[in-house]
């Protein structure tokens, strides 16, 4: 089959955590781990890196998306079982701490998360590499940080034009077979949430992966995140 209409990359090795789904990128160079998950997914992770036939010592880096607890709970154990740098974008590191400041409905999303912290025995990861719009990280053939603000300030996709493939992280979701826009408690800045969907689409990747889905078919998923934007233009005047 022609490998650019594929449904799902090479390569790409998703990890099914208690909320969201991390990712696994694995080339000849090594794995690189997109996503922690809640702190008791971190054995998921360390699983499936040993699954694939590699070890602690392939891991060349630790990249979040954002600093939730279900995306950055594991930081800190990962960090410590491989020694790999992480990576997320530096407005994140207050939500790692347990210590960012919310507003409106997001206040009942932290408090869950102050919860969620207290129960797994979280203990806060640290940002080694402060991530910025634009960049080219060297990973998976080359990575493009997107700045994507509002579900929290730092939040971050990534696109492959290797893999013609933008990781939307959670600026939507699929979830319990509901296609949705980030929901108003777990969304820092509601204002961003429509810039950062047209800057998203505006990429034109034909594979779309975000952190929360079914089944793993990329181009279903872009289908739903096609037809949300259109939803979010109807809703939402462009100024
Ligand atoms: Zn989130
Ligand atoms: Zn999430």
């Amino acid at each position: 089959m022609d490998s650019t209409l594929a449904r799902w990359p090479t390569g790409l090795i998703p990890v099914r955590g208690l909320m969201s789904v991390m990712h696994l990128l694995i080339d000849a160079t090594g794995v690189v781990i997109l996503d922690t998950g809640l702190p008791p997914d971190a054995s998921r992770i360390t699983l499936a890196i040993a699954h694939a036939g590699l070890g602690p010592r392939d891991v060349r880096a630790i990249i979040l998306t954002h600093g939730h607890l279900d995306h950055a709970g594991g930081t800190a154990e990962l960090k410590e079982w491989c020694g790999a740098p992480v990576y997320a974008h530096s407005l994140d590191q207050p939500h790692l701490d347990g210590t960012a400041q919310v507003r409106g409905r997001a206040r009942i999303g932290a408090a869950l998360e102050a919860a969620g912290r207290a129960m797994f025995r979280y203990r806060p990861g640290k940002i080694d590499a402060p991530l910025a719009d634009g960049e080219e990280l060297p990973f998976w053939g080359g990575l493009r940080v997107v700045h994507l603000p509002g579900h929290t300030l730092g939040h971050c996709g990534f696109y492959s034009a290797k893999h013609d493939l933008l990781f939307t992280a959670d600026l939507w979701a699929r979830f319990m077979m509901v296609v949705q826009v980030s929901p108003p408690i777990f969304t820092a800045a509601p204002e961003l949430v429509a810039p950062s969907f047209r800057k998203a689409r505006a990429l034109g990747a034909r594979r779309i992966v975000p952190n929360h889905y079914g089944k793993p078919d990329a181009l279903r998923l872009r289908r739903s995140f096609e037809n949300l934007c259109d939803t979010m233009e109807k809703r939402v005047p462009v100024v």
